[in-house]
């Protein structure tokens, strides 16, 4: 009986699936059944699920995971696709069934969304409530959130698709978000126009420190001189007008290459305006 529990504690537990040893490497990334969860998941970077990452590397990387509209949601994604893979796991290692690996997807960002909408109930952060909490204030003065802003213009209708994401360190929170417009004149106002929304909902989410960072040189030069273009004039006015609500705001121009992400959220909302 010793022998036979000893046996039982050495010998590896195996993946129900594929028969492989089961890992957490193995079970949540590797494993076919894992690896086409993930294909399922939107998401504008493709996580790194190669036979070398690991588990806890991807865990460190997965805070700028953002899934594309229309999924609803802005948050980190990681968590919820390995909950529910292991609770996926248990219902066909202990109750013999097993769910495809769509639905798999499909309910981590149900649940996702759900977890998402339920912290929109929860009180504010303290550093929002006033009151003489000297040092979360002196905490949050010394964190910047960035801003990523793109935009895509198209010429024939003059439509424009929007996308940003906010990084937030002290909540250690990534959202994102886009918008269509209509009527837009040039790919530069729809640039500014992508600055504006995300600004709004920068404010939206009671932000003090803000560093944004655009690929267009043209408008971070005006934005950062105040000396605005005259098609520009309204919006960067409104902008203007905005960057006084944070405590502090500094416009960056970045390389194309390095704001990717928030361009494939205005391509996709421009997909979405056009099909
Ligand atoms: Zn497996």
């Amino acid at each position: 009986m010793a022998l036979q529990r000893r046996g039982i504690l050495t010998h590896p537990v195996t993946c129900a699936r594929c028969g492989a040893p089961e890992s957490a490497d193995h079970l949540f990334l590797h494993c076919r059944f894992a690896r086409q969860v993930w294909d399922n998941i939107p998401l504008t970077r493709t996580i790194d699920i190669g036979t070398n990452s690991t588990f806890d590397q991807c865990l460190a990387a997965s805070h700028d995971l953002v899934c594309l509209p229309p999924t609803g949601v802005s948050g980190n994604i990681f968590s919820w696709v390995c909950w529910c893979i292991w609770t996926e796991r248990n219902l066909l290692v202990f109750e013999d069934r097993t769910l495809d690996a769509k639905d798999i997807s499909c309910t981590s960002i149900k649940l996702a969304r759900e977890w998402q909408e339920a912290q929109a109930h929860k009180p504010l952060p303290a550093h929002n409530l006033g009151g003489n909490n000297s040092h979360i204030r002196e905490l949050t003065s010394m964190t910047v959130s960035t801003l990523f802003t793109d935009a895509a213009w198209k010429a024939q209708d003059r439509t424009a698709g929007c996308g940003w994401i906010i990084h937030n360190p002290q909540e250690r929170e990534t959202t994102s978000g886009t918008s269509t417009e209509l009527c837009v004149a040039s790919p530069l106002m729809a640039e500014a126009l992508a600055v504006r929304e995300a600004l709004l909902h920068a404010k939206a989410l009671h932000l003090s420190n803000i560093c944004l960072k655009s690929d267009n040189q043209v408008l971070v030069k005006a934005l950062n001189s105040k000396q605005h273009p005259v098609e520009l004039y309204g919006i960067n006015l409104d902008i203007e007008n905005l960057s006084s609500s944070f405590c502090s705001i500094s416009f960056v121009y970045v390389s194309r290459n390095l704001n990717s992400a928030a361009d494939a959220l205005a391509k996709s909302a421009m997909y979405y305006l056009n099909p």
